[in-house]
């Protein structure tokens, strides 16, 4: 299928796949969206050809109309709420964090009210309620409040923790945050979703690729066109929308 052998591994797990007739299950995570950009023009295009649905978190404070008209144009598109003004508010010291206990809760949880009202008020059905904090972290004492201001969902990165809302986390990040700052190494990006493939095989979670197209270097945008060359058009593999995975949560609990 592709001449690279550093991506053999998945090819050779999709094959197993088709021969235990299950599907091998993605879902796409996409941080940062506030205006149109050639860069998320490139990544609309790109997951539209291959028929990829993508959700946009989107930072409320900073976007209005213009991004309205450009996702009218890409219905494979979903927008979720990311944060409110990606501020941050921790320390110097401290890792960087806009939904931290730096501040009353009420005043956190108010900017996440509004965010995701005014998200909602533009997009529209195009919106999900679902919030993905700014740098994937959140204080763990809000979580139960999300419900009460309208969240049905919330996605950080890694492992889930159990929640009383319907937790959908991303769990392969391409990028090379501590190292490059470009796109990880392919091989060892398609080693880690081997075996989340393996672990969603054996009742964890699908695979939840989590991109940022407005910092992506060339070697981001290949690693996604030939992942996606060699999964969304198999039948051992599906590219979840994610109201599709907020329903399923739902209906478990
Ligand atoms: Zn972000």
């Amino acid at each position: 299928m592709t001449p690279d052998p550093s991506w053999q591994p998945l090819v050779d797990e999709l094959a197993r796949r088709q021969r235990a007739g299950r599907k091998a299950e993605f879902w796409l995570r996409d941080d940062d969206a506030v205006d149109p950009t050639p860069a998320l023009d490139r990544l609309l295009d790109l997951t539209g050809e291959f028929a990829v649905p993508v959700t946009l978190a989107v930072i409320p404070a900073e976007t209005d109309g213009k991004l309205v008209v450009r996702l009218d144009e890409a219905p494979h598109a979903t927008v979720a709420i990311h944060g409110w003004a990606h501020r941050n508010h921790a320390p110097a010291d401290q890792k960087k964090q806009e939904l931290g206990s730096h501040r009353p809760r009420e005043a956190v949880l108010d900017d996440l009210a509004r965010g995701l009202s005014h998200l909602t008020d533009l997009h529209g059905a195009h919106a999900v309620p679902m919030l993905v904090p700014p740098w994937n972290r959140i204080d763990a004492g809000l979580v139960s409040d999300l419900g009460s201001i309208g969240f049905a969902a919330l996605s950080v990165f890694g492992p889930p923790k159990p929640a009383p809302l319907a937790v959908i986390n991303s769990n392969v990040d391409i990028m090379d945050w501590h190292g490059t700052r470009g796109c990880r190494d392919h091989g060892l990006l398609v080693q880690a979703i081997v075996a989340q493939m393996q672990h969603a095989f054996d009742g964890g979670e699908p695979v939840g690729l989590l991109t940022h197209h407005l910092v992506h270097d060339e070697s981001a945008w290949l690693f996604l066109e030939r992942l996606f060359a060699v999964t969304a058009r198999t039948e051992a593999c599906t590219w979840l929308p994610i109201r599709t995975l907020i329903g399923r949560s739902a209906a478990r609990a």
